[in-house]
């Protein structure tokens, strides 16, 4: 039972992540988590019970779990940036963990306890297999365009590099907040149907003259924006190559690429970098809002708990479609 200021939460649907591969795959001692724990970082549910001293939604409300959980008490955790709690070092150090699913225990099984009201974000009536997703394919892709978002006036171009999870609803949420032409690129012919059915503008597979292709469809100055969802050293090639001068380059995929920074070196002058990581507490809030009013729709394949395996060998395989989640 919570205690405290804790709420607990029965699951409704957690989502799969590339980054719990990149957890399963980590050597020991790789990451600052004490194991064992939970995997499921991406949850929706209801309010089953709250500790005395609980905030927030209420017990029977149905809410998504904001997942990066900081201190609660810096200065970025007050503005709801955990994401970027001034403490995380420190909480990493303490072995406590990112949250649910990466260091603390996660949302693959029948209850979540989560530690505070604060990381509630009440979801209504949404579908709750489309919205789990939300809380870290969408809110990480919505959190990577808004750090662009400003370069993305006049017909500006930006690539979307990878539409899986993640980049499937980058792709929704440039067409829905941007007047950005969306191009699209991946390694597989079904992601780029996907992207389409997303509202990109044109798509193609990555080959070794994509850049080429791409900077042909931006009149030749190259794209405003790179989103880079698979940050390998090839998408990362493909992005220098690819941005325009004074361009943004957003790298979110753990792919191990490396960018070497240098003047001059290979990154387009003005070029500005970023590592955006998941989001805050109310652009979640905006990320429900745009899926409540149908602007963002999470392409899922759904699995019972008792298959999250086989969800993770399809999604290691390469071959969902959209985001997998399971069901308990
Ligand atoms: P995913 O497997 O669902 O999607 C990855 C997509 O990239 C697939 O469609 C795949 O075909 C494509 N791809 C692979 N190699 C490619 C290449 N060289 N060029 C173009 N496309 C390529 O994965 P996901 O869950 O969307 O996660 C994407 C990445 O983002 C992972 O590395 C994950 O760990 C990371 N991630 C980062 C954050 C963050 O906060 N920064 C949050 C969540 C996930
Ligand atoms: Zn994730
Ligand atoms: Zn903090």
């Amino acid at each position: 039972m919570p205690t405290g200021e804790e709420v607990l939460v029965r699951v409704e649907a957690a989502g799969l992540c590339r980054s719990d591969l990149h957890v399963i795959d980590s050597p020991p001692g790789g990451l600052p988590y004490r194991i064992p724990f939970t995997l499921g970082h991406e949850v929706a549910g209801r309010v089953a019970a709250r500790g005395p001293r609980a905030t927030g939604p209420a017990v029977g409300e149905r809410v998504v779990v904001y997942g990066p959980w900081g201190c609660g008490r810096c200065a970025r955790c007050a503005s709801g940036a955990e994401n970027y709690c001034d403490r995380r070092t420190a909480l990493d150090q303490e072995l406590t963990g990112t949250g649910a699913g990466l260091g603390r225990d996660g949302g693959m099984a029948d209850t979540l306890l989560v530690p505070s009201g604060r990381l509630l974000v009440p979801v209504g009536d949404l579908d709750a297999v489309r919205a789990a997703p939300l809380t870290d394919a969408g809110l990480t892709a919505y959190h990577a365009v808004t750090a662009v978002a400003h370069s993305l006036t006049d017909g500006a171009s930006v690539a979307v590099l990878g539409v899986g999870g993640l980049g499937h609803l980058a792709v929704q949420i440039l067409r829905a907040t941007t007047t950005a032409h969306v191009l699209a690129v991946d390694v597989r012919q079904e992601a780029l149907a996907l992207a389409d059915s997303c509202g990109a503008h044109f798509g193609t597979l990555s080959r070794p003259d994509t850049a080429k292709v791409l900077r042909a469809r931006t009149g030749g100055a190259g794209a405003a924006a790179v989103l880079d969802f698979v940050g390998s050293r090839s998408s990362l090639e493909l992005a220098v190559a690819v941005l325009r001068a004074g361009g943004e380059l957003a790298v979110v995929g753990s792919g191990g690429g490396e960018l070497t920074v240098r003047k001059p070196g290979v990154l387009p002058p003005g070029t500005r970098i970023s590592l955006p990581f998941w989001g805050t507490v109310p652009e979640l809030e905006q990320v429900v809002a745009l899926a409540r009013e149908g602007s963002v729709r999470v392409e899922v394949e759904r699995y019972a708990l008792s298959s999250a395996l086989e969800a993770f060998e399809r999604l290691r395989a390469g071959a969902v479609r959209g985001r997998a989640v399971v069901v308990p």
